[in-house]
């Protein structure tokens, strides 16, 4: 009788729950990024290295909320129309220059801070200018008004003291807007990690070559160089290297000189020619990891000296999504980000489906919007690891756990967007 073996263990031992990968990978690093101050037009998109807390109110000033007139409250009649002076004005970053008096109304504008009075409070209410008429001098207002309208108080969007920004987000335009209003001009951020990315085969050719017999392009440098440029990090292309154990050696070991993550793609699974493994082994430490997870079974990690290293697998689909479900949140927190999971969303699936239990797997889908406009996924017809067209057809990732054995057309996924991850 043939000797089959089941794939779940065959590499002769039982293989590691996804969770369980990225937890290990995650709790074995820390931030290694070193911090620079950057002016807030170089801050978008960095990573904050500091928690930003406010010097000052914001607003700074009670002021008008419309353009309008501002009144004491109470020199209002509740029932009637009143009819009050007209006797000053306060545009935006001016003030009136004396003391407000009972019993005046005056113009005022939006922005505009809102007048003190002679040793007690200003006036407290403005009325929209649309809502009023000007006669003779005097400002005619209908009743209904209530007290404190159209007035915004200092301190209500951010009171001094508080913090504003944490440690460890990426700086999107509102977070820098933010930032701005209560006077910051530079930002403390993490510098961007260097990473050092490798491809691995005597196939492997760099596109616009010539193919040599049984030669293919390098399409995964591309797309990890792509993925670790989008996560705000500077990438250092070394190029493919050969299947020869000496060689991947000296790469490797030249390359954790200057960089702070070396990643590679291909050459760990357990072929004669898989030598990226005994390379690190002999510079450094690996862990070595059969995961429960489809596409990507093997993923190594490690570290060369003490530059963090990881072997993601060599057929292009499983490329991407090791890199987005393990290299990602690894990368993100040594660059210092405090969120390396992404946001996921439930939405049905319009596909049937079996799976083996006991494995994650990750299915290249396509969002569409169904005749009751709720979304749907749909996936690519073909599921092999190497066909890297289902990424470019997808949307992003259905993600289904171990447990899962078949998906019925209409059931509830979990769907992990690319947008969330690529951005
Ligand atoms: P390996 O793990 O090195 O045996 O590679 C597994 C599969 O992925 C093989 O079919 C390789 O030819 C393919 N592969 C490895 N590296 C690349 C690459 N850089 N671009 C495209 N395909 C690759
Ligand atoms: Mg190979």
């Amino acid at each position: 009788m043939a000797q089959l073996s089941d794939d779940c263990f065959a590499f002769g031992g039982e293989l590691m729950p996804a969770a369980d990968a990225l937890e290990r990978l995650v709790a074995s690093t820390e931030v290694v990024a070193a911090t620079e101050a950057v002016p807030l037009a170089a801050a978008y998109d960095r990573i904050l290295a500091e928690d930003v807390i406010s010097e000052r109110d914001v607003p700074p000033h009670d002021n008008a909320a419309v353009d309008g007139y501002a009144v004491y409250f109470d020199d209002l009649a509740p029932d009637s129309e009143s009819r009050l002076p007209l006797t000053g004005r306060v545009a935006a970053g001016h003030e009136l220059g004396r003391p407000a008096r009972r019993g005046e109304a005056l113009r005022v504008f939006t922005g505009a801070p809102m007048p003190h009075g002679e040793g007690e409070a200003g006036p407290d209410t403005v009325l929209m200018q649309e809502d009023c008429r000007e006669d003779g001098g005097a400002v005619v207002i209908p009743p209904g008004i209530k007290r404190g309208a159209n007035r915004r108080n200092a301190g209500e969007d951010i009171k001094r003291g508080a913090s504003i920004l944490e440690q460890g987000r990426r700086l999107r335009p509102q977070d820098v807007g933010l930032a701005a209003s209560v006077g910051r001009a530079a930002l403390t951020v993490y510098r961007p990690l260097r990473i050092a990315v490798f491809s691995s085969g005597d196939e492997i050719y760099e596109p616009g070559a010539a193919l040599g017999p049984g030669g293919i392009y390098d399409a995964n440098r591309y797309l990890i160089a792509g993925l670790v440029a989008q996560l705000g990090c500077q990438v250092v292309d070394l190029g493919i290297l050969p299947d020869r154990l000496d060689a991947v050696r000296e790469a490797l070991r030249d390359a954790a000189r200057d960089n702070d993550v070396l990643l590679t793609s291909g050459g760990v699974s357990t072929g004669d020619e898989d030598h990226i493994k005994a390379a690190v082994e002999a510079l450094g430490h690996l862990h070595f990891w059969r995961l429960a997870i489809r596409p990507g079974r093997p993923l190594a990690f490690g570290q060369v000296g003490r530059v963090p290293f990881v072997g993601l697998p060599g057929n292009p689909v499983a490329v991407l999504v090791t890199f987005l479900r393990f290299a990602r949140p690894l990368i993100l927190r040594l660059s210092g980000c405090a969120r390396t999971e992404p946001a996921r969303y439930r939405v049905r699936a319009n596909f049937d489906y079996k799976k083996k239990p006991g494995r994650r797997e990750w299915l290249r889908a396509r969002l569409e919007t169904a005749a009751d406009g709720t979304v749907e996924a749909r996936k690519y017809a073909s599921d092999g690891a190497g066909i890297l067209s289902s990424a470019v057809y997808a949307d992003g990732l259905v993600e289904l756990a171990e447990e899962v054995t078949r998906l019925e057309t209409g059931t509830m996924v979990d769907f992990l967007p690319f947008n969330e991850m690529i951005r």
